[in-house]
């Protein structure tokens, strides 16, 4: 089999489309949701022009994997520790998360941050670990509401902060996906104006020279998907609930899969 970096090129005009199942499913609704996913995306004919990845808990991984294993889905774990082994009693490692399946791993979620105090440097070194496995590495940047009532230029030196520590310095387009997801619209039904996500988006990726894959998450439905996913910085979306649905999930895919054709 071809390794996911080159079946997966990390062309910017490209989208991708990531689940994040969160702590939400046990195994046989995990098993259960990518079945429906596979089965929702063919019949739709989906996943030609853009990539699909799902990201169930790490119990889950294998099975998952499996069932996707004919299939261009891919699978990433939801997070990695920044050592490739040892005393890290509860954590799961990336070369665990590899030889299970999974070929990407979502570093620096704002739940881990926020619940686990992961800093941006913790989140470089698990990138860095993720790396080493040769896993594609999701990194998630994003400014708390706080920072975002003090204006757009507050929140996007915010966000470029941020970025700067979390990325390792062996990061490239190819094993590197930036996901920026402001704190305050995940799970709440709320988004930044569409202006507000160009332009961080601009942001960021002047920032990383253009190439990288920046997605954008927070809050993204079937009905806001189509306008959120065509504008221009876009390269994707990185979805919690509306993952959960599998019409949903190809819904949103279907939007993203418009946005590839057309580039
Ligand atoms: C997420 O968990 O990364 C996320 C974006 O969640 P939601 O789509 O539910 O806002």
């Amino acid at each position: 089999m071809q390794s996911v970096l080159e079946t997966t090129p990390h062309m910017k005009n490209k989208p991708l489309i990531i689940g994040n199942w969160k702590m939400k499913l046990g195994h046989k609704a995990s098993k259960d949701l990518a079945s429906s996913i596979l089965k929702a995306a063919k019949k739709a004919n989906l996943a030609k022009s853009y990539d699909m990845v799902l990201c169930p808990s790490s119990t889950s991984t294998a099975a998952v994997a499996k069932i996707l294993k004919e299939s261009s889905i891919a699978v990433g774990g939801q997070d990695c520790h920044w050592e490739k082994e040892g005393a890290h009693t509860g954590d799961v490692s990336a070369d665990m998360l590899k030889e299970a399946g999974a070929s990407y791993v979502i570093n620096g979620h704002s739940a881990r941050r926020m619940e686990h105090f992961e800093t941006s440097d913790i989140v470089r070194d698990k990138a860095d670990a993720a790396h080493r496995a040769e896993l594609i590495s999701v990194i998630c940047v994003g400014e708390p509401i706080n920072i975002r009532e003090k204006g757009d230029d507050e929140a996007e030196k915010f966000v470029l902060k941020q970025l700067k520590k979390s990325l390792p310095e062996k990061s490239q387009p190819s094993n590197t996906v930036i996901a920026y997801e402001p704190v305050w619209a995940i799970g709440t039904g709320r988004t930044p104006t569409s202006e507000q996500i160009a332009k961080m988006h601009g942001v960021i990726s002047k920032y990383l020279g253009g190439e990288y894959r920046v997605l954008y998450g927070g809050s993204l439905t079937p009905s806001n998907a189509k306008k959120i996913l065509a504008l221009d910085g876009v390269a994707g979306g990185l979805i919690g609930g509306a993952s959960l649905d599998a019409d949903d999930f190809c819904q949103i895919a279907a939007c993203a899969e418009d946005v590839g054709k057309a580039a």
